[in-house]
């Protein structure tokens, strides 16, 4: 960011002319060629931060196994880049510092990848106009080494013979000397040395084959010191730490489809345990370090809105490409590029994070616990090397402190290891990249819906009534599974619980309800529905419910002056609530109020007749207030209508069809084969219906309860949370068995 300020930096300024221009026009003269060329090196070099890179690029070029640097004065007075490569040609030290001088370009067929790059040959040129070069180097079997001095692109003396071990060293002093402006404003701005740091951190953990370190001159110790490895974790986990390195899942995507894109990606990124103030992003194409704009902010996207607890991300990414798919187009030294097909990489790359993310948690645990149900599960890294060795606890005893799930974060269902196991790919594979986007853009709605003194007062309520204990159990609990329609079994320390999944989420839709106030995202109907066909709907619902009968005609009048209530208050719940009612009364939008959930459609019709009969119009708040706990019941996690096909239930599927047939209908037994396949479709129906709210309990009420669910007092004493058993106690009757 500081080399786009510095790029700003009007840097010929200290050699230009005043022209003012009431005066004559000045005449224009040829600039001493000294000058363009330190014009120009001034841009390849633009601070010492850019000569680093250049330098220990070349490095690695000659094919250095061991790179070191060290820097004085933030590198204003010294840089030195030492490598044990392949060193450089006696006959070569003459044009080494020319422009335009390069090894790297022997065949026609490279210049396309060269040109990539752009700026060949311009680095060490580039350094002698700003700066004092000195080089010593030595190539395979020679006795001695050479050391020259370079200035303005030319050698300044012989090279002198000298003792020299293998490789090159290429040494900078006193940088932008002759540059009076850049020198003043780096030495007032901070300091390089950081930023040389970073730089070489970088490298480091992309080539692995490569010890870098970095050290101040005058310090004792080096501040990067990175071992040559096989493994990039180690990698990581030696320049950035373990608790960087503990907290990564490897990533991988590719296209080779000419059409599309050609792309091959490999990477590391973090998982929802790692937390930090700011993104770090790695990202080397066709191993240059390089940065790309566009690719990291869709990379914040997705973590913002799946992990928005982690939302600052590491991101270790190395992207193949063939060369003439980039386009370094903006400067460099900043190598900022664009890519060929860029949207469709980036989205091929978003959505493989995506589903890393979402399934990292779920994953790791799965299979451990398939590995061994009987045994508990310790949750661990998925990537950590001894991750098969330590799944094996069967035999072990187990002390009461591995008993805990340790990862609270961890929003798995264990349960499920236990009895069966459920491709839920096809219902993870529906929230699609562009829910994610609209959910982001929810979560940086600014909170200032919040000044209707009303609204504000009704969320001061719920934090003045949150039970800070069930807030702990419900931010650290794990999730185990759903002991039976209602109630899920959760884990928090050495006890268990069973919560009232039904209130837990009518509760957290109302408080969602309120902090969404007039932000809503809408979920638009495919086809507006009639409000007075929706009310009677739920009237006859309540019918069969309470076996009352209350005739056709008046239950047509209420759905008629119901309409008519709702419409009058079209305007006010369509901008606070997202309820959109048009004129002639149907119904087209509703709010969303929790992402990636959509409510249960067959509930719209009690959502309306709430809206209806149960909301108070008069008072603001208590108005606002019935609003919310309206929808806030219409989403939450009610069991589905139809029963509960893998227990009791499946009875409610077998029934013989002419009994059950409502309306005496006597076509029955004609047509057995069709009924038992409408029996079927139902049973599937029911299946997929209990499927998807137990998918989402999991994946979405208890990661979104755990962020946003302040728990009222009451549900310490109204049954909503039940605690069932301590780990403890249990374990100690276990012993004695
Ligand atoms: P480029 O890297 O684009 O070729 P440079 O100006 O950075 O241009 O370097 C010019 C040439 O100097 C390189 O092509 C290479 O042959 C040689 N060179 C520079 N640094 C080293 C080094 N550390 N070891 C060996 N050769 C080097
Ligand atoms: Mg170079």
């Amino acid at each position: 960011m500081d080399m786009e300020i510095e790029s700003c930096e009007p840097i010929d300024m200290e050699e230009s002319t005043p022209n003012p221009a009431h005066r004559e026009p000045p005449s224009i003269r040829r600039l001493d060629e000294a000058v363009v060329n330190r014009i120009a090196a001034g841009e390849v070099i633009q601070r010492p931060v850019s000569a680093v890179k250049e330098l220990i690029e070349n490095s690695i070029d000659a094919g250095s196994t061991s790179i070191s640097v060290l820097v004085k004065d933030g590198g204003l007075k010294l840089i030195q880049v030492s490598d044990d490569g392949h060193g450089i040609r006696y006959e070569d030290l003459p044009i080494l510092c020319e422009r335009h001088t390069t090894s790297k370009l022997s065949k026609f067929e490279d210049l396309l990848s060269i040109k990539s790059m752009g700026f060949r040959g311009e680095a060490l040129a580039s350094m002698t106009y700003v700066g004092h070069v000195t080089v010593t180097t030595i190539t395979k079997g020679q006795l001695h080494g050479y050391r020259a001095t370079y200035k303005d692109g030319v050698m300044e003396n012989e090279p002198k013979a000298c003792a020299a071990v293998k490789g090159t060293q290429i040494m900078i002093e006193n940088l932008f000397y002759n540059m009076a402006a850049r020198r003043k404003s780096l030495q007032n701005s901070a300091d390089d040395y950081p930023k040389i740091v970073d730089l070489i951190c970088r490298f480091a953990i992309h080539h692995t084959n490569v010890n870098f370190s970095c050290r101040k001159h005058g310090a004792a110790r080096a501040d990067v010191n990175s071992v040559a490895t096989s493994s990039r974790l180690d990698a990581i986990r030696s320049v950035y730490g373990v608790s960087v390195a503990q907290n990564l899942l490897s990533i991988e995507a590719s296209d080779d489809d000419p059409s599309n894109s050609v792309f091959e990606m490999d990477g590391f990124i973090s998982n929802s345990n790692y937390a930090a103030k700011k993104i770090t992003m790695v990202l080397f194409i066709n191993d240059r370090l390089v940065e790309c704009g566009a690719l990291k902010r869709a990379i914040e996207i997705i973590y913002a809105a799946t992990l928005p607890k982690a939302s600052k991300p590491f991101i270790y990414m190395s992207i193949k490409l063939p060369p003439e798919h980039i386009d370094v187009n903006v400067h460099p030294t900043k190598r900022e590029v664009s890519l060929l097909n860029q949207e469709v990489i980036i989205e091929k790359i978003q959505s493989v994070l995506e589903s890393k993310l979402r399934n990292s948690n779920e994953s790791r645990t799965f299979q451990e616990q398939r590995v061994d149900s009987s045994s508990v599960s310790i949750s661990m890294s998925k990537d950590s090397q001894n991750h098969r060795s330590s799944s094996g606890l069967k035999s072990q005893k187990v002390p009461v402190r591995k008993m805990v799930r340790t990862d609270s974060q961890d929003p798995a269902g264990r349960l499920h290891a236990y009895l069966q196991v459920k491709p839920s790919s096809q219902l993870q594979g529906t929230s699609s990249l562009a829910s994610v986007r609209s959910s982001i853009r929810q979560r940086r709605n600014p909170r200032e819906t919040a000044d209707l003194t009303s609204i504000q007062e009704l969320t001061r309520e719920i934090d003045s009534s949150c039970h800070s204990e069930l807030l702990d159990i419900v931010g650290n609990c794990s999730y185990i599974g759903m002991a039976d329609d209602v109630f899920a079994l959760l884990q928090h320390n050495t006890h268990l619980y069973l919560a009232n999944v039904v209130n837990l989420s009518k509760e957290l839709m109302y408080q969602q309800v309120l902090r969404r106030f007039a932000h809503f995202s809408a979920i638009q109907l495919s086809d507006p529905a009639p409000l007075p066909d929706l009310i009677m709907l739920a009237l006859k619902e309540q019918d069969l419910d309470s076996e009352g009968n209350e005739n056709d005609d008046l239950k047509e009048k209420i759905a008629e002056m119901n309409t008519e209530l709702i419409k009058q208050r079209a305007e006010m719940l369509e901008e606070y609530f997202g309820i959109y009612v048009d004129q002639n009364g149907n119904l087209s939008r509703l709010p969303i109020v929790l992402d990636q959930y959509t409510p249960d459609m067959d509930r719209v019709p009690e959502l309306i007749l709430c809206l209806g009969n149960d909301v108070n119009w008069d008072d603001e708040k208590i108005c606002f207030q019935t609003i919310a706990a309206a929808i806030g019941n219409f989403y939450a996690f009610n069991p589905p209508l139809l029963p509960n096909p893998s227990g009791d239930g499946l009875q409610f599927y077998k029934k013989v069809p002419s009994t059950t047939s409502e309306d005496g209908n006597a076509s029955g037994s004609a047509d057995d084969s069709k009924e038992e396949e409408i029996e079927q479709e139902l049973l599937s129906e029911a299946e997929s219906a209990w499927s998807q709210r137990e998918w989402s309990i999991q994946h979405v009420l208890f990661p979104s309860m755990r962020l946003f669910l302040k728990p009222p007092t009451s549900m310490a004493t109204n049954g909503t949370f039940v605690k069932v058993a301590s780990l403890e106690k249990l374990y100690k009757i276990f012993e004695r068995c």
